[in-house]
């Protein structure tokens, strides 16, 4: 009996769609990547519920055959982009959110469960779920915690691996692993959750989460700040640091190549001066409306008077507030204005990238005269994002990848901060890791999943 014949009668024949019925084409891509031509896939199955991803991993453990694990696909590198003839495996039906615990401060969902849609539920009981990226309306919380996604307030927050207090997944052979632990401190032995957390679903499927909740802000401050050059913005990191303590929530930098995109060139007056050598969109989060916009003119005036920063301006409603996070949401637009182009998502210890990014800039236009690049970045957590786009058809990407990885490798920075692995950084994970940490991610793969078969091709 072919896999299909044998996972229909085993889970339903509703649940196992076969190559002739299946919807491929969004099975097919993530945000940027796609299957490459001529691969087939077998089929895609809907499990409802663990003990049915249990069974199809059982199943094509024995018959040797690869799976695809999948949430929402809006993915950048690939991780949920099959590469080669598989199954599929969607989430996408398993979306219950199974508790709100108030006193522990957790929510228990389904790994389908959208994003946007855990937001909403953590709001309506009171609290906070501070995970937020571009994909919320899609991106499904399984993906978001098997590939440690970020976003704009991990400096305050943390990334998704420190959202997460609890994981059940389901290891390639069908054992079910049940660790939905729901305190925060547990130091017994191992804590086997991480396993599954930023590893892409190549050790095992995350089909249950037990996730962290916050306290709900009752007051948002936000300004754009416009300095001279990056030892201003370290200086300014400094002084919001001290002067905001933990209501800092974002601190977000634009170089003026980039501040340009997400203004002038969208058609958008531009809230500060063209002209300044870097900006900085500084946002605080609080639980007290008059005190915390005292405290946030206060610093941001203190600031302009000791003649850190050149200008700014400090959002007076929620309009403007929406209109400067615009500026730095301008990568969902870059189609319009800065396209087809090559996005990088790195990480160098904070102090460092005001250097690295114009000697960045200089080893690109060395090698290809006439590149355009874009810096932008959160910076305080230590993530630099870069676009490149060059006016050649087709774009060699390739080469472009392998000049920043390889300087970023030498430079003892990360070759992802946010985005993950999959395929498309997978030959250049040797820039940001070492022989022997390369050797025992191998160890962990083959002794976890002996057969190869969860999500083959990505990571390592
Ligand atoms: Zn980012």
């Amino acid at each position: 009996m072919d896999i299909i014949a044998t996972l229909r009668e085993s889970i339903g024949a509703d649940a196992v769609h076969g190559p002739d019925e299946a919807d491929f084409p969004r099975h097919r891509r993530d945000f940027l990547n796609e299957t490459p031509a001529g691969v087939a896939l077998l089929g895609v199955a809907y499990p409802r519920d663990t003990a049915q991803v249990s069974a199809i991993l059982k199943a094509c453990n024995a018959a040797g055959i690869a799976v695809q694990p999948q949430g929402g696909m809006t993915g950048l590198a690939g991780g949920g982009v099959p590469h080669m003839p598989c199954l599929v495996l969607s989430l996408e039906r398993m979306r219950a959110i199974l508790e709100v615990d108030p006193d522990a401060s957790t929510m228990t969902v389904e790994a389908g469960v959208v994003l946007e849609t855990v937001q909403k539920a953590a709001d309506d009981a009171g609290f906070l779920f501070p995970l937020d990226l571009g994909g919320r309306g899609s991106a499904q919380i399984g993906g978001n915690a098997s590939t440690n996604a970020g976003g704009n307030r991990v400096l305050r927050y943390g990334m998704m691996r420190d959202l997460i207090l609890g994981v059940e997944a389901v290891l390639a052979d069908g054992t079910v692993m049940r660790s939905l632990n729901k305190m925060v401190k547990n130091n017994a032995g191992y804590d086997l959750k991480h396993l599954f957390i930023g590893s892409e679903g190549t050790l095992g499927i995350i089909t249950r989460l037990v996730l962290r909740l916050f306290p709900k802000p009752r007051s948002i401050a936000t300004a754009l700040v416009a300095l001279d050059d990056y030892p201003a913005v370290l200086e300014l990191l400094r002084r919001a640091k001290h002067g905001f303590g933990a209501t800092l929530s974002a601190f977000e930098v634009m170089w003026p190549d980039f501040y340009r995109l997400g203004t002038t060139a969208l058609g958008r007056q531009a809230p500060l001066p063209h002209g300044h050598g870097v900006y900085v969109l500084i946002e605080t989060m609080g639980t007290d409306e008059d005190a915390d916009r005292a405290r946030f003119e206060e610093v941001l005036g203190q600031i302009a008077e000791d003649g850190i920063a050149r200008d700014a301006v400090i959002a007076q409603s929620d309009t403007q507030t929406q209109a400067l996070w615009a500026i730095r949401d301008c990568p969902g637009e870059f189609p319009k204005i800065f396209w087809p182009q090559i996005s990088f998502d790195v990480s160098l210890p904070t102090g460092e990238i005001g250097d690295r990014v114009p000697e960045l800039r200089e080893r690109l236009e060395r090698r290809w005269p006439g590149v355009r690049t874009v810096f932008f970045g959160h910076v305080a957590d230590s993530n630099l994002h870069l676009s490149v786009r060059l006016d050649m058809d087709p774009m060699p990407v390739h080469a472009i990848d392998d000049l920043v990885y390889s300087a970023i490798g030498e430079w003892g920075g990360s070759i992802s901060a946010e985005h993950g692995i999959g395929t498309v950084k997978r030959e250049f994970l040797h820039h940001s890791r070492t022989a022997e940490e390369l050797a025992l991610m191998r160890l962990l793969k083959t002794t976890l999943d002996p057969n190869g078969i969860l999500n083959p091709g990505k990571v390592i």
